[in-house]
């Protein structure tokens, strides 16, 4: 028995729905970082921070070792744990709940917006209604890169008293309007404090990597407390003065303090070596990203109504995902086979995500949730291949694929 021929697509690369880009000038930067003096906290670590609170204009940036321990760190500056309350939108990945839960608190899930998986104004105030109308915090989530009504979202947060984190894992470079003024997300106009994640599907890498911004330097400060262990160098924070201090002046130099016990959520000198190449290339990146979705909300638009790009919000976003909404009913297929059936024409696809409140955990903790925007953004979403070393030719081939697998 004669192999089939091979079909002339599985001749081209498989193109999956994100990758990093590592250029010749990251590496040489990670190799000179595994020459250095340090390996992990090091000089680099400093530079990277400098550089990412300079790029999105914060007054503080802490970095630590992925953007899981930059959202628990986070709860933790707050002051987050046992009988505290978060609200969290419940499209988003499980970090964005689970970070603050392991901190200790309780978490209600929002609904967002069926087409842009967004939380809206009416979510929080319906999930602070469900909350007995009283929370801590709301860890607003920028899904795909996209901010939405964050002017009247953090005016309910600060009526209500919530601090207010912005999850920004999708959303380095992206820009919003306050009135006349241009904010970037990670300065924090409306926010206390916003988290960034530098995995490898993220707009820029670190391997693994995570950062925390604020422009309060007390939270700053617990921020890089909990980073490193809960223990303290620092002699103005002592308080067992026997032990730790030679004569009033003369702090013992071995001598450290734990003021609450922690983790080691600190990033290495290599990751930062990364870092900081990766972020010297944002804004050909972001460029990059940004004609990519322009091509595709053109190539997309003869395939209206059945598939629809999520819905367009008012911000100027570096897209982190660009998943679409499938009406699968319409075309009789399960999400799951058309994933497959691209699969075979060489497109990956992946689903972001399945709603949070569902989970196994959630869902036994807390009950399900009625959530009808979540389900419903849910049941339609596909994120198709969208990373920056995509050319408009790879995207022709994914909506002709998509084209093709649909029937359309
Ligand atoms: C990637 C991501 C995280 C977690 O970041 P890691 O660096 O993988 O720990 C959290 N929230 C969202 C929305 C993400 O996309």
């Amino acid at each position: 028995m004669t192999a089939p021929e091979p079909k002339a697509e599985q001749t081209q690369p498989f193109l999956p729905y994100g990758r990093q880009i590592i250029e010749d000038d990251d590496i040489a930067a990670v190799t000179d970082a595994l020459r250095g003096d340090y390996l992990t906290t090091g000089p680099l670590v400093t530079k990277f921070e400098t550089a990412l609170k300079d790029c999105v204009r914060a007054d503080h940036a802490v970095v630590c070792s992925n953007g899981t321990a930059a959202l628990y760190m986070a709860a933790k500056a707050l002051g987050l744990g046992p009988g505290s309350t978060v609200i969290v939108p419940s499209i988003t990945f499980l970090a964005t709940a689970s970070a603050p839960h392991m901190a200790g608190a309780e978490i209600v899930f929002a609904d967002v917006d069926p087409d842009s998986g967004l939380m809206r104004p009416t979510d929080l105030e319906a999930a602070l209604t469900r909350a007995g109308g009283k929370a801590d915090a709301v860890f607003n989530v920028h899904l795909n890169g996209q901010c939405g009504a964050v002017e009247a979202i953090a005016q309910i947060a600060r009526e209500h008293g919530l601090n207010i984190v912005d999850d920004a894992s999708h959303a380095i470079g992206t820009r919003y309007r306050i009135g006349a003024e241009e904010k970037l997300v990670g300065e924090n106009a409306l926010s206390d404090m916003t988290t960034f994640s530098f995995h490898p599907v993220k707009t820029v890498t670190m391997g693994e990597g995570g950062a925390v911004t604020t422009n309060d330097p007390k939270w700053a400060e617990a921020l890089r407390l909990c980073r490193n262990h809960g223990m303290t160098r620092d002699p103005a924070h002592f308080q067992t003065t026997a032990d730790a201090f030679a004569a009033p002046d003369a702090p013992n130099p071995w001598y450290y303090e734990l003021e609450e016990p922690g983790f080691n959520w600190r990033a290495t000198d290599i990751q930062c070596a990364l870092g900081i190449s990766q972020l010297n290339k944002l804004s050909r990146f972001m460029a990059r990203r940004k004609a990519l979705a322009a091509a595709y909300d053109c190539l997309l638009a003869p395939l209206s109504p059945v598939v629809q790009p999520v819905s367009h919000t008012d911000c100027a976003p570096t897209l982190h995902l660009y998943p679409v909404l499938i009406d699968f009913a319409a075309v009789k297929m399960s999400r799951a086979e058309v994933m497959a059936k691209l699969a075979a024409e060489g497109i990956g696809s992946q689903v972001h995500y399945y709603p949070v409140h569902r989970q196994r955990y959630y869902a036994a903790r807390y009950g399900i949730t009625h959530l009808p925007g979540a389900d419903a953004y849910y049941a339609r979403a596909l994120s198709i291949p969208f990373y920056a070393s995509m050319t408009i030719s790879d995207a022709t081939r994914v909506v002709q694929a998509l084209k093709l697998v649909l029937g359309l």
